[in-house]
């Protein structure tokens, strides 16, 4: 339960997942520091097997004598310190004739193990805990910014065209008449009822449901826009027919009177007769 916390605790989680995600390159570099503790083992052994001590305990259990004990010694103490002077050899003043040698041995496991191996363990965790922070903030951005149903942005969404004279705006688009829940509700149902009572609309629905189809959910529309769009063009289309066709239609209507006019005098004078 008190673990719990690193679930509830968005920071804490992504610290986790940084070392989860990392965990081949952190691996290698594990890799790295046995090879590394392994190589100073088998050549302080080698050169400096009098210097070997447990701190201030200079008896004669003091030290290393095997590479194995020396492996496990620089592990444990030289590792924590990043530094095998005082931690892991005594240290060796000027008058020693090893002086130099142990400069170097020293130096080089400080400047490999301290500043270089433990800086790359460091940039990974930094480098994952940035990028998984980035990706959170995208997450966040595309939710309030984009319709999860249609794949409106804000910006397309209220610059578009054929938007309804009292439309309430994208946030209204997004979480009404967009709800991504009551798609998912409308998906569950459809799961749950019977197949053999599915309406026409409930059958299509389910069988794109079936094949992974995505097609049955708006893309880039809506039902608001959609009315827009149709009255518009109904509207064009009323516009657009040319006037002197009327016209002439209107002469046409004209003459076909007259000639029906004609018509029934010619029968009425025919009945008379
Ligand atoms: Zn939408």
């Amino acid at each position: 339960m008190l673990l719990d916390v690193l679930n509830i605790s968005k920071t804490l989680s992504f610290i986790i997942r940084s070392i989860s995600d990392n965990t081949s390159s952190l691996c290698w570099v594990f890799y790295l520091f046995t090879c590394t503790v392994a190589i100073y083992a088998q050549f302080g052994l080698r050169y400096f097997e009098e210097f070997f001590a447990y701190g201030d305990d200079d008896s004669l259990r003091a030290g290393c004598h095997s590479t194995l004990s020396c492996f496990i010694l620089i592990f444990y103490h030289g590792l924590p310190s990043s530094s095998l002077d005082g931690a892991v050899l005594n240290p060796a003043d000027n008058t020693n004739p090893h002086y130099i040698q142990r400069v170097i041995f020293d130096l080089t496991f400080f400047i490999w193990v301290g500043l270089i191996l433990f800086n790359i363990i460091t940039g990974l965790l930094v480098d994952g805990f940035g990028s998984l922070r980035e990706s959170d903030a995208a997450r966040i951005d595309l939710q309030k910014n984009e319709c999860f149903v249609c794949g409106f942005t804000r910006t397309d969404y209220e610059d578009s065209p054929n938007l309804p004279d009292n439309d309430k705006g994208f946030e209204y688009h997004k979480d009404n008449e967009h709800d991504y829940w009551q798609y998912a509700y409308f998906c569950i149902y459809l799961n749950r009822k019977s197949k053999d009572d599915l309406t026409g609309v409930e059958s299509y629905v389910w069988s794109m449901i079936q094949k992974k189809n995505t097609e049955w959910t708006p893309t880039r529309n809506s039902l608001a826009i959609q009315i827009k769009t149709e009255s518009k063009v109904a509207d064009e289309a009323d516009s657009a027919i040319d006037p002197e066709a009327l016209e002439k239609i209107g002469r046409d209507v004209k003459d076909l009177k007259k000639s029906f006019s004609a018509l029934e005098k010619v029968i009425a004078h025919g009945k008379s007769t």
